[in-house]
């Protein structure tokens, strides 16, 4: 099978009408700024932390205990409320991004997704009758999992109008709302699973503690966001797209861990699965973007003997924990 790259699921064409959008909402959440508020570390409470770089008008500290880097000052929950509801950018890659995009997003990030679920449930005899999403996006996971018929209750969580509405075309259970916000009349649910959510938060702390609240003893949550000691992060630094105006908290497989312990949950597993390290940095080599002439051990890599190297390289990034996509799997005690 091909492998999974960067232009498969953000085809450059459409991705340059994104960056104008994306520049608006840089516009926007910086149009409120003196509303931003200085916050602890998101991972570890704690206060200590080192200036790291800034972009797009926002400022990037690196905590000194546990290393999770994040932005600080950063917009408040009712700021990011009215961001996200209101966002071209999103409203742009619903229509087209993922529209275009969702049959290969379907066959290499999602179906993967659902079986990697489903096998972690299997090995750790977790009870598969409700499984809640936090931030459905387009409701492919859910419906990617409702297809195997195998929990009896569904329920997605997406605030983005556009997408909630996605999310009703494919027969969904929505719930229209933030996290933050939602009421859920004491449902309990056996698995609870969010992918790329948590870096967006302004209170990283108050999703895990909700997300522990409405599980069942002994169910699982399930998160992936970015890994911030993986190999495109640490490399690109601020050349990286994923280090962008909406992503305020980067954590490490260790400080993700301390996070879930503090709310009732054991961490089973945090491994990084992610395939795209080397594609993203490669292809900021090849744009001219980052300029590793005086690194001939990445230019091996990445450019003259990409062809047999490139595969094997992102899988030792796999294997050892160094990829910047990461995923943990906790119990609820
Ligand atoms: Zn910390």
């Amino acid at each position: 099978m091909k492998n999974l790259t960067e232009e498969s699921i953000r085809p450059a064409k459409l991705m340059e009408k994104q960056k104008i959008y994306a520049l608006v909402d840089i516009g926007r959440m910086l149009s409120r700024y003196e509303e931003f508020v200085f916050v602890k570390c998101p991972a570890c409470n704690k206060d200590k932390h080192k200036y790291k770089f800034t972009k797009n008008g926002m400022k990037y500290v690196e905590c000194e205990d546990c290393k999770t880097f994040y932005v600080n000052p950063r917009p408040t929950s009712d700021v990011l409320d009215w961001f996200y509801k209101s966002s071209p950018n999103y409203a742009y890659w619903s229509d087209f991004v993922f529209t275009a995009t969702e049959k290969t997003r379907r066959e290499r990030i999602f179906t993967p997704r659902v079986e990697n679920l489903l096998e972690l449930c299997a090995k750790y005899k977790i009870k598969t009758d409700s499984l809640l999403e936090i931030g459905s996006g387009f409701g492919t996971f859910c419906s990617e999992v409702k297809s195997r018929n195998i929990f009896n209750r569904i329920v997605a969580v997406e605030p983005t109008p556009e997408l909630a509405e996605k999310c009703r075309e494919k027969g969904l259970e929505v719930i229209e709302e933030t996290i933050e916000k939602i009421k859920f009349n004491d449902d309990l649910f056996d698995v609870v699973v969010s992918f790329e959510v948590i870096e967006h938060l302004f209170e990283p702390s108050y999703f895990v503690k909700t997300a522990a609240e409405l599980l069942n003893p002994g169910g699982i949550l399930m998160l992936t966001c970015p890994n911030g000691m993986g190999f495109d992060i640490e490399t690109l630094g601020i050349l990286s797209d994923t280090v962008d105006h909406e992503h305020l908290n980067y954590f490490n497989p260790k400080s993700l861990a301390i996070l879930m312990e503090n709310y009732d949950l054991e961490v089973l597993e945090v491994f990084t699965p992610g395939v795209l390290d080397a594609d993203l940095v490669r292809n900021k080599v090849l744009s001219g973007k980052l300029d590793i002439s005086n690194q001939p051990f990445l230019q091996k890599i990445l450019v003259n003997e990409w062809d047999s190297l490139g595969v094997i390289f992102q899988d030792f990034l796999i294997t050892h924990g160094l990829s910047s996509n990461m995923w943990i799997v906790a119990r609820k005690i």
